[in-house]
């Protein structure tokens, strides 16, 4: 999908930009179990309005409420609240990357009584939740849409907001190598190192560190990996999951794990890979990837969850194999 200039109606925009410039105080929330994309998009908003001299509270409802260790470089980490903290019905809020309100976790119920509810996010499954969306599909990332609306209200794209963007920009096209890859994005990076971050030194954040535990961690889910040459219709599934016990063993936290899909997705018998993490509390997390001729955004939006076309997830509390199960027929190629 290429970015779509016309996505957010020009009367949205500005109804966007006189809503913030009317508030004093600005909620921010984005998605539970924050991403890159995520985090990226609500700090860079926040640290841009806060310079121009807005009270800024922001949040993600999780029940633990902790930063991943790897997003713990981002600038503007003091705009975070606990949930319990945060605004119960605030005048004005704005949620960044959810696609749906489900996705606000513990924050849904502040949501549900926003007396305006802006909703800036870019997934295809967005459910247009709120009072005024900023959702375009065609975006990169959410980050996108973040720039544009600081571009219209003329606010000042500082180093550590071009560090936040640049984050959620790099998270989402994996370092321009996925299709979101566009001219769009690419300019959009140009900018964002014009104003001073530092690119290698994020990507060493994001992509190029670990503690030790992890390699071995790693090991048992390569220990256990399955090749189904038959799975997703004909075109290969490659899958492995990840115990708290793999963990416990080692001493790894839960928000160490998110890497191990891009060590099994490059395998080049499947077209689709899953990997199933159990987190602290016994839930599952399923990230999917596929190469394109499967629609695992359909597929997990079917089992709860969603994403884009080519990399997705839900939640389960089914087995490995049980949810497997359940995924297995689901990952049909689009008909041609
Ligand atoms: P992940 O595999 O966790 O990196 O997630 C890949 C993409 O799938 C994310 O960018 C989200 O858009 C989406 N996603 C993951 N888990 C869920 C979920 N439980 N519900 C909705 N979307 C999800
Ligand atoms: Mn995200
Ligand atoms: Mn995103």
């Amino acid at each position: 999908m290429t970015a779509d200039a016309t996505a957010v109606p020009e009367a949205d925009w500005d109804r966007a930009v006189a809503l913030v410039r009317a508030a004093d105080t600005v909620a921010l929330a984005c998605h539970v179990t924050p991403d890159g994309d995520a985090l990226g998009s609500m700090l860079g908003f926040g640290l841009a309005l806060r310079a121009a001299g807005k009270h800024v509270v922001a949040s993600f409802g999780d029940r633990g409420f902790t930063v991943p260790r790897l997003l713990r470089f981002l600038p503007g980490q003091d705009l975070l609240v606990e949930p319990a903290a945060y605004p119960a019905e605030p005048s004005l809020m704005m949620t960044f990357d959810a696609s749906t309100m489900d996705r606000l976790g513990l924050l849904a119920p502040n949501a549900g009584k926003a007396a305006e509810l802006v909703v800036v996010d870019h997934h295809v499954s967005n459910t247009r939740f709120g009072s005024l969306h900023l959702v375009d599909p065609g975006a990169a990332s959410t980050t996108m849409l973040v720039e544009r609306l600081a571009g219209r209200l003329g606010l000042t794209v500082d180093r550590d907001v071009a560090t936040c963007l640049y984050a959620g920009l790099v998270t989402d096209t994996g370092s321009f190598r996925y299709s979101a890859t566009t001219p769009a994005a690419h300019a959009m990076a140009g900018r964002l190192i014009a104003a001073g971050l530092d690119p290698d030194a994020i990507a060493r954040e994001l992509w190029d560190r670990s503690p030790f535990a992890y390699l071995r961690v790693l090991g048992a889910a390569l220990d256990r990996v399955t090749l189904e040459p038959a799975g997703a219709g004909g075109r290969g599934l490659v899958w492995t999951y990840l115990t708290r016990a793999d963990r416990a063993r080692h001493g790894l936290p839960y928000d160490e794990v998110e890497g191990v899909i891009d060590v099994i997705r490059r395998v080049d018998e499947a077209e689709v890979a899953v990997v199933l993490k159990e987190d602290d509390e016994g839930g599952w997390n399923v990230s999917t990837r596929s190469k394109g001729a499967v629609d695992v955004a359909r597929a997990c939006t079917a089992l709860g969850g969603g994403g884009h076309p080519c990399a997705a997830g839900f939640s389960s509390t089914l087995s490995p194999e049980e949810t497997m199960a359940s995924l297995r027929p689901l990952l049909t190629p689009d008909a041609a």
